[in-house]
């Protein structure tokens, strides 16, 4: 019987791989360039099940973030100062190998500041936080290497035009960057370097073969002697001990906006909701807390429930008096799990994995690439 794949299709798509990774997302592309950066003959491959990459790193708000105040706070009621400061320590060293890698400006890369908003009916929370501001410089100051990191920015309430806003914290350090354009740098940048990427790929189970690992998928079998999981929120499905469990994030878009005062990365809510300035728009996300077992889905989609809140916080105190247009709506999934550490580590011999950034993969993505490449002996 003919064969699907021809003998050369075998011996140079196939098989014959060092490593292949699956999951084609800022961690598995990541990763794939730490091990051509070690060992640049080695023969690498990544498969995405999606026909572009189908979890967070195409969907999600572009933040280049580390902490806000009032997370920082929630954070350290249930978990150690130690875990702290290694989790900011893993985002702040994992934007600055992102902005290494592919450079400022082709990842669109602005250091506009973070921004975490307060109601009027929320200053008692402000004040908590406000009341900490100096504890956390100090804090944060060995792992950032800067004293003033967070201060109060009263001028910005005037400034973005927003009603119901009584505090703003600012985080002078953060930034924001063009999603889809990292993406593409990326994806080009280790092309560029030999990295075979296949879409429409979705692998169904991992076995162990004559010296070599089967990586059965949709489109036939691969052949690799190691393999890495860099599938995020959909792990389970491959290697169900792992502790990762989806948390999808819903996300909207408005038209272009005559004289947005808007400018830099907001926070609101502990982080749950989010919101920027975009090409003249406002993208505004989140909204998580709201419904999390609804929102415990691998399913893409958006709820009224979500929507209702996210377009509340859009015209009643981002852009009161405004009634922009809402172009476009998504979501993306992110990959959570009980401790906020990121599971960077050898699974059984030859399979490897670097999953569940939390919902920070933009910041923590490229480091966690670098960790598991270094795990693999090449
Ligand atoms: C709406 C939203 C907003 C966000 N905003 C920010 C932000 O502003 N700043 C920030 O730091 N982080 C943010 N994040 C989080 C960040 O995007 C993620 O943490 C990061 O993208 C995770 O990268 P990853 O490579 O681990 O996973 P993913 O990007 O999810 O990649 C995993 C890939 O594996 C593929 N895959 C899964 N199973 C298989 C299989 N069996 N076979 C083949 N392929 C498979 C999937 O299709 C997917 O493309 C946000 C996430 C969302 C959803």
């Amino acid at each position: 019987m003919a064969n699907l794949f021809s003998y050369w299709e075998q011996k140079s798509f196939l098989s014959g791989y060092d490593v292949i990774i699956i999951g084609s997302g800022i961690v598995g592309l990541s990763a794939s360039l730490y091990l051509k950066l070690k060992q640049p003959s080695l023969k690498i491959g990544v498969l995405e099940s999606g026909f572009l990459p189908s979890g967070a790193s195409t969907k999600n708000a572009g933040f280049a973030c580390f902490g806000s105040v009032s997370e920082l706070i929630n954070e350290l009621k249930s978990k150690p100062e130690d875990e702290i400061l290694s989790m900011i320590d893993m985002r702040w060293r994992g934007l600055e190998k992102l902005r290494n890698n592919l450079g400022d400006s082709a990842i669109c890369f602005e250091q506009s500041g973070g921004f975490e908003v307060f109601k009027t009916n929320e200053n008692h929370l402000a004040n908590q936080c406000i009341d900490k501001i100096s504890w956390f410089n100090s804090f944060l100051k060995p792992v950032i290497g800067k004293h003033d990191i967070y201060s109060v920015s009263y001028d910005k309430i005037a400034e973005s035009g927003m009603s119901g806003i009584s505090n703003i914290i600012k985080n002078k350090y953060e930034g924001q960057i063009d999603t889809g354009k990292m993406m593409l740098a990326l994806l080009s940048k280790v092309q560029g370097m030999g990295v075979a990427v296949f879409n429409n790929c979705q692998v169904q189970k991992i076995e162990e073969g004559l010296g070599n690992k089967i990586i059965s998928s949709n489109q036939g079998d691969f052949k690799a002697k190691s393999v890495i999981l860099a599938t995020n929120a959909f792990s389970k499905d491959l290697v169900p001990e792992l502790d990762v469990n989806p948390g999808r994030g819903q996300v909207l878009i408005t038209e272009p906006i005559k004289n947005l005062k808007i400018n830099g990365s907001f926070h609101y809510n502990e982080g749950y909701t989010y919101f920027r300035n975009i090409n003249g728009r406002i993208l505004l996300g989140g909204g998580r807390n709201l419904d999390f077992k609804g929102e415990e889905t691998t399913e893409p989609g958006i709820s009224v429930i979500v929507q209702h809140e996210l377009e509340k916080l859009l015209y009643e105190t981002i852009l009161p008096g405004q009634k922009p247009l809402i172009e476009h709506r998504w979501s993306g999934v992110m990959g959570f799990g009980k401790e906020l550490k990121p599971i960077v580590k050898q699974i059984s011999p030859g399979l490897f994995c670097a999953v569940r950034c939390n919902g920070m993969g933009v910041a923590m993505g490229s480091l966690l690439g670098e960790q598991v490449a270094e795990l693999i002996q090449v």
